[in-house]
């Protein structure tokens, strides 16, 4: 009798483990039965050279990107090879190196994988991937950036929709060259730098200490500084490109002084700092339709010079530029922004639809007074500074930056802000590595590619 209790036991346990052992491969099928059918070593997907087969990718307003080769070799791309160079590290490389393309990181998307039929397509073409970006966007603003290293970037901060992501050095994925590991002509060239490339942010992270001086400095708005351009802080000079006279904060801002911000950081201190950089949102890693972005970092040896740089964004602070983008949407949109996709839309090739794609909010990146009256002073920078006549008919709001990336460097270039109008709700960033001025190089940039987004309208 105990032998048969003791065998009903272990039956028992069995059969457990084996229902166990079915819900997990159930619940890993569901979640990761894409991934599985878009492994590289699928011959029904893949071609003998690891080229996806099937699987359409377009702009947001039908531009075949890349699709099938008709004859069965490998894939095509846009006719035009600038375009093809413009939207390189949006749709991805044959041999699969750029890791965030769309044939790389939305192959499952593409393969016409699904639950119930698995990767049949009745069509034979894969799925059709519509991506938020504009190719004609893309295109000028790779045309822009005039064979320089850098990125831009612009994106919808009410849905979401990345319109612009370029990202430079590119090729022609119709016709790769030949890249030599070490050559530095070709240095991160697949890379994305909007999505997952850290560099100084430079002047622009001004506007975070300014958001932590708002909330923590109450007499801010009644102070005056005088720039001579050079003040000791922690026993060294912190120092201006030349003597900006008699500041108050508004100023500060339009004229992006050192020696305020600096000094602002310092009284902060080091905590305060770290604490707003972490709120907005610039040391955390996002995913854009499951792609991630790198994280930045705010970070100084502890000494209160170290931390004056920190503060105006040089040395050792580096920074994501999807991640600034988000935050300058977060400024313009009262302290939450939606979150960057890439996904317009997906359909099989019989037009059935494949997925939902649908905006979805930030967390409260910036207190809603606060942003109003950033907002408020990025757009005097335009008045003061940059010049309205570059922005024509745009409420434009927007900080330069110009980060020193080494003494025998010319530094980087970068411009980012947005636009104030519900009918254009735009973000963006542009940086050019070693620009030099950043409203000079990447404020022309950033002024060419939002003249062509307004006038398109998206
Ligand atoms: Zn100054």
């Amino acid at each position: 009798m105990r032998k048969i209790e003791k065998r009903t036991v272990f039956c028992l346990i069995l059969t457990a483990l084996l229902g166990l052992g079915l819900a997990l491969f159930c619940f890993r099928f569901v979640m990761d039965g894409g991934d599985w059918a878009s492994y590289p070593y699928n011959r029904h997907l893949y071609d003998n050279q690891g080229r996806l087969k099937g699987g359409v990718i377009l702009d947001r307003d039908g531009d075949v990107l890349s699709q099938p080769a008709a004859d069965g070799s490998g894939r095509t791309y846009y006719p035009d090879s600038s375009v093809r160079k413009a939207t390189l590290h949006a749709v991805g490389d044959q041999a699969g190196f750029i890791g965030s393309g769309a044939q790389t990181a939305f192959a499952d998307k593409l393969s016409g994988y699904n639950l119930f039929t698995g990767a049949y397509s009745p069509l034979g073409s894969g799925n059709y991937l519509y991506l938020t970006i504009d190719a004609y966007l893309n295109n000028i603003a790779y045309q822009a950036l005039g064979g320089n290293r850098g990125t831009v970037g612009v994106y919808n901060y009410k849905t979401g929709e990345i319109l612009c992501m370029v990202s430079t050095p590119t090729f022609d994925p119709a016709d790769p060259p030949d890249i030599a590991a070490d050559d530095p002509a070709w240095e991160g060239v697949y890379v994305n730098r909007l999505l997952s490339a850290n560099s100084i942010p430079g002047s622009i992270f001004k506007v975070v200490t300014l958001n932590a001086a708002i909330e923590n400095i109450p007499d801010l708005f009644q102070r005056h500084w005088t720039c001579t351009g050079s003040v000791d802080i922690g026993g060294d000079a912190v120092t201006c490109p030349f003597a900006h006279g008699e500041l108050d904060i508004e100023s500060a801002l339009a004229n992006s002084c050192n020696g305020v911000f600096g000094q602002l950081a310092v009284e902060l201190g080091g905590k305060t700092m770290e604490k707003y950089t972490d709120a907005a949102g610039l040391t955390t890693a996002i995913k854009v339709d499951g792609v991630q972005t790198s994280k930045g970092s705010f970070s100084f040896d502890g000494t209160d010079h170290q931390l004056a740089w920190a503060g105006v964004g040089q040395d050792r602070d580096a920074m994501c530029p999807i991640n600034m983008m988000l935050y300058m949407g977060a400024i313009a949109n009262g302290g939450k922004a939606a979150m960057p996709r890439l996904i317009e839309k997906s359909s099989t090739d019989y037009g059935l639809p494949t997925g939902v794609y649908f905006p979805k909010k930030s967390g409260k990146l910036i207190e809603a007074d606060t942003a109003n009256t950033i907002a408020d002073m990025m757009h005097n920078n335009v008045l003061a500074t940059y010049g309205q006549d570059r922005f024509p008919g745009m409420d434009v709001c927007a900080k330069s930056g110009t980060a020193e990336i080494g003494a025998d460097k010319t530094p980087n270039a970068w411009f980012t802000g947005f636009l104030r109008d519900a009918s254009t709700p735009y973000a963006f960033i542009v940086l050019v590595e070693q620009g030099g001025g950043g409203s000079s190089v990447a404020g022309t940039i950033a002024s060419q590619v939002l003249t062509a987004a307004v006038e398109k309208g998206y």
